[in-house]
C-alpha cells in the first residue's frame, strides 16, 4: 500500500452499509475508538460516509473534523496512529465502534485516552449500580 494522497479518488461507502447508517442532521455518526486488546475507550470522533469508507478500506481511522470541516486521519500530524482492527455498528446503526491498535496517546493533550483526565465519579456505589440496572431493564422493547 502506498502513502495516502491528499485527494483520493471518490470512493463511496458500500451501499449496503450506507443504507443502514442513521446519521445526524449534519450527516455524521459518532465513532468510538477502543483499544482492541485492553478494552480502553480511547476517544470519540465523528464520521461521515466517506470517513467511514476510508476507515474501512485504508486500515487507518479517519474522522470528519466538525471544527475544521475536513477529513482527519488520526496520527497524520501527531504520529499517534490508530490501526483499524474491526468496525461495528451499534444496534441502532447510529454509532460506530472502531477497535484499533492505538500508537501512543489517543488524546491530543497527550493522555492515553480522552477520558483519563476528567473523572467526575471514580466508582459506582451499590445503590447507584442497582438503580442503573433497573433503568436498563425498564426500557420497553420496540414494536416487533
Ligand atoms: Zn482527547
Amino acid at each position: 500500500m502506498g502513502v495516502m494522497t491528499r485527494t483520493p479518488p471518490p470512493s463511496p461507502l458500500d451501499p449496503a452499509i450506507a443504507a443502514r447508517l442513521k446519521r445526524s442532521t449534519d450527516g455524521l455518526v459518532p465513532a468510538i475508538a477502543q483499544q482492541y486488546d485492553t478494552g480502553e475507550v480511547l476517544m470519540l470522533g465523528w464520521m461521515n460516509d466517506e470517513a467511514l469508507h476510508r476507515t474501512l478500506t485504508t486500515g487507518r481511522c479517519t474522522y470528519w473534523s466538525r471544527s475544521r470541516q475536513e477529513y482527519w486521519v488520526k496520527g497524520d500530524t501527531s504520529g499517534h496512529v490508530q490501526h483499524v482492527k474491526s468496525v461495528a455498528l451499534d444496534c441502532d446503526a447510529d454509532t460506530v465502534l472502531v477497535k484499533v491498535d492505538q500508537v501512543g496517546a489517543a488524546c491530543h493533550t497527550g493522555a492515553r485516552t480522552c477520558f483519563d483526565a476528567d473523572v467526575i465519579k471514580s466508582a459506582v456505589s451499590g445503590e447507584d449500580a442497582a438503580s442503573a440496572e433497573d433503568a436498563g431493564s425498564d426500557v420497553p422493547p420496540l414494536g416487533q
